[in-house]
């Protein structure tokens, strides 16, 4: 009998159901969210690629060259997000093995995110919220001051799914929307209305610069020393795809002299962010714990597709969604 292994002893129960369909399913007793990033222990991964047929992960459970050579029976990992930087999927290619992901279903609420840190920075909401709950708010002409999103120029790095659902929603803003991706895309242009701009010019006249790219050896650190001092000064930062595209070193100089008027992080390269970090000491700051894909609907979605994924690879010899 087939053995599906999985990270995770809280998913929504739905997919245990649905991997039920295909083999035993054996679940890791993780005990905490199962929405944490923090990974499962490596020699769990090892164990179960070397025993089972098909593993169901989540970020931060890293499916790397050593545990792709444990794989003796595994034919697929099929993870709970769309990002795959936490799998080798070149050397998962090599050995055989199948790499699924989630693409699609997350895209609404990521986007509703970006834009909600996106204002909860300009309109310092959460600093707001901060010094009500510490008794230090006071209702004064020129405390509080943020700025108009209206008008103002956005600059998208990344325009891909998320990219684009974010360039939807600051267009209803009123906001000028330009963007920077690999690939140019002419079709979306024309549907929105928004302009391609090389990276250089993206960066120094952008108001807001909002990064939804994919995390890859070759954007790893893409947001470097050079990249932050091209910035316009004042603009805001605002990161929903991977905290290791951005060199955090060199962000917070950015940061701390001014360059950048504030920043709203949902990932970091090291996540759980460290308590006590420098990022959490700004009040310029927003930050939030890789709650991208954290609404019920959406969450339970992707849980689903992980799962139909594992299914459909083997009824038909394919996921749904291949890598
Ligand atoms: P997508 O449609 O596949 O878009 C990927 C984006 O990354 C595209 O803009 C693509 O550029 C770019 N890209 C990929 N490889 C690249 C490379 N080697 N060099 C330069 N650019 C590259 O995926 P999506 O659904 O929009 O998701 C984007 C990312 O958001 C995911 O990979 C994930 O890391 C992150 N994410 C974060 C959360 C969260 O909770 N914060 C949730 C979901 C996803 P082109 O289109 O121009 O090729």
């Amino acid at each position: 009998m087939r053995c599906v292994f999985v990270t995770r002893d809280r998913f929504p129960s739905s997919m245990y159901k649905k991997l039920e369909e295909v083999g035993r399913v054996e679940v890791y007793p993780y005990g905490e969210s199962p929405w944490s990033t923090r990974g499962v222990p490596k020699e769990v991964l090892i164990d179960a690629a070397r025993r089972c047929d098909a593993l169901v992960i989540y970020i931060g459970d890293l499916v790397d060259k050593e545990v792709l050579d444990a794989a003796e029976r595994l034919k697929i990992v099929s993870t709970v997000s769309v990002g795959v930087d936490h799998i080798d999927v070149e050397y998962a290619k090599r050995r055989g093995v199948a790499v699924a992901h989630t693409p699609y279903v997350l895209v609404d609420a990521v986007a509703d995110l970006a834009v909600g840190l996106l204002i909860a920075v300009a309109r310092k909401i959460a600093l707001g919220d901060r010094l009500i709950r510490e008794g230090r708010a006071s209702p004064v002409w020129g405390s509080l001051m943020g700025v108009d999103l209206k008008g103002k120029r956005a600059g998208i790095v990344g325009l891909g799914n998320i990219g684009v659902a974010v360039a939807r929603r600051l267009l209803a803003f009123g906001m000028e929307v330009v963007y920077w991706s690999r690939r140019r895309k002419p079709e979306v242009e024309f549907a929105l209305g928004i302009k391609y701009v090389e990276l250089d010019e993206l960066l120094s006249t952008s108001d807001f610069v909002v990064v939804a790219l994919a995390l890859t050896p070759e954007t790893e650190r893409f947001f470097d020393r050079e990249k932050f001092g091209k910035v316009k000064r004042g603009a805001f930062f605002i990161n929903v795809g991977r905290g290791r595209l951005v060199d955090t070193e060199a962000l917070l100089e950015a940061l701390e002299d001014g360059r950048l008027a504030g920043a709203a992080l949902d990932v970091f390269d090291v996540e759980p962010l460290p308590p006590g970090h420098r990022l959490a000491k700004l009040d310029n700051v927003v930050l939030t714990p890789h709650i991208g894909s954290a609404a019920v609907e959406t969450r339970e979605r992707m849980a689903e597709l992980a799962a139909e994924n594992v299914v459909a690879f083997f009824r038909t010899g394919k996921p749904l969604y291949a890598v």
